[in-house]
């Protein structure tokens, strides 16, 4: 086991998130089709000095890395003050942007912050396409010559592409596309609601048929797996579990704060465990019957829908997901994912097409 397996396995039992990621603000200067960002209360935002308070209690945590989003985080005034104090704390740095906002100096200053990661949102090799979907000509472009740029200057750039059914079929080619930059690709089909009822960012999710569309081409079906999917990195789902295990982070690596000084027990989960403006972030984590209520939730005894379902294998069941559709047992996204994967899995086993893994989980956990 290496060093970092070790930290993580430590910090898990304690219950310290490893990564904790902070939404700086929910304005944004591009308007994506599919966003879930509710883009209310704008003027109840916490201040970069209050943001700074929530920095020094997550490094009493423990925390080690910072992860920044939006919303724009470059829209915050005062943003690079924040990043500064991070860095200053010696905690890791990595944003999720869509670079828009920045230029080649604003590049070279990341560089200089020592910043560990640049997520970037890239939703196509075709300008019309990625421009329709954040709604902003010219996005592709700047997003592209920027996330080109900072790989240049040595930074590492991770090209987050949001697989709808807008953008499905360029899969291979954002891949080669990244590849060829020297960025990481990585791609997921979760959908998130909407934070309000505003939006409608479902209608632009996979159907079931477009999913096995999808995994019965070999190629797309490789790069799906060989590219960290945000569920590896973050979620971290367990497939081997008793009864008292959590099928997932949430809770407990897994945090979230959003704008506002709200603390969530994963990205995904849409009640706020505590707010920050009232009480202090180890009272929120360690002394909170509403966090002990969603690690209970999380155990894998009371996943009672997936015991005996035939999909169980080709799945990674997210409560979050569940209680967002108001419900206790399955959900639709994972539940036409899953379906939809086990159908090809099957028709490969059948022909004996399969590619050289005994089961989807080895994909997954490797
Ligand atoms: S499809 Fe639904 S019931 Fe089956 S394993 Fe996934 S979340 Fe559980
Ligand atoms: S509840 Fe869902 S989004 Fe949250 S950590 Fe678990 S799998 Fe991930």
């Amino acid at each position: 086991m290496g060093i970092l397996d070790k930290l993580e396995r430590k910090l898990y039992k304690k219950r310290v998130p490893m990564a904790v990621t902070i939404e700086v603000t929910k304005r944004c200067n591009l308007d994506c089709i599919h966003c879930y960002v509710d883009h209310e209360d704008l003027d109840v935002e916490l201040s970069i000095k209050d943001f700074k308070g929530v920095i020094d209690q997550l490094y009493d945590l423990g925390v080690i890395i910072i992860v920044l989003s939006g919303g724009e985080l470059f829209y915050k005034k005062g943003i690079w003050e924040l990043m500064e104090y991070i860095r200053f704390k010696k905690m890791g740095l990595k944003i999720i942007t869509a670079a828009t906002l920045l230029n080649k100096s604003d590049a070279d200053r990341l560089k200089d912050l020592g910043i560990l990661e640049v997520g970037i949102s890239i939703y196509s090799h075709k300008a019309e396409v990625h421009d329709f979907i954040t709604r902003k000509e010219g996005s592709f472009k700047k997003t592209l010559e920027m996330a080109t740029y900072l790989r240049e200057i040595g930074v590492l750039v991770v090209s987050k592409t949001l697989i709808m059914n807008l953008n499905y079929k360029d899969i291979i080619d954002v891949y080669n596309m990244s590849v060829e930059r020297g960025i990481i690709p990585q791609f997921d089909m979760s959908i998130s609601d909407a934070q309000n009822d505003a939006r409608d960012p479902k209608q632009f999710s996979l159907t079931s048929e477009q999913i096995v569309e999808l995994y019965q081409n070999k190629e797309v079906r490789e790069i799906l797996y060989n590219t960290k999917s945000f569920e590896d990195t973050y979620c971290k789902p367990k497939y081997e579990y008793q009864d008292e295990d959590e099928r997932c982070n949430i809770g407990r690596t897994a945090m979230w704060i959003n704008a506002k000084g709200e603390v969530f027990p994963c990205i995904q989960f849409q009640y706020p465990v505590g707010d920050l403006k009232i009480d202090s972030l180890k009272d929120i984590w360690y002394n909170n019957p509403k966090i002990d209520k969603v690690l209970e939730m999380a155990k894998y005894k009371n996943y009672k829908a997936c015991h005996n379902c035939e999909a169980v294998k080709y799945c990674s069941p997210c409560i979050a997901l569940t209680v967002r559709e108001n419900r206790t047992d399955c959900n639709t996204t994972n539940h036409k994912e899953a379906f939809a994967i086990k159908k090809v899995f099957e028709e490969l086993d059948a022909k004996k097409e399969n590619l050289d893994l005994s089961s989807l989980s080895d994909y997954l956990t490797k």
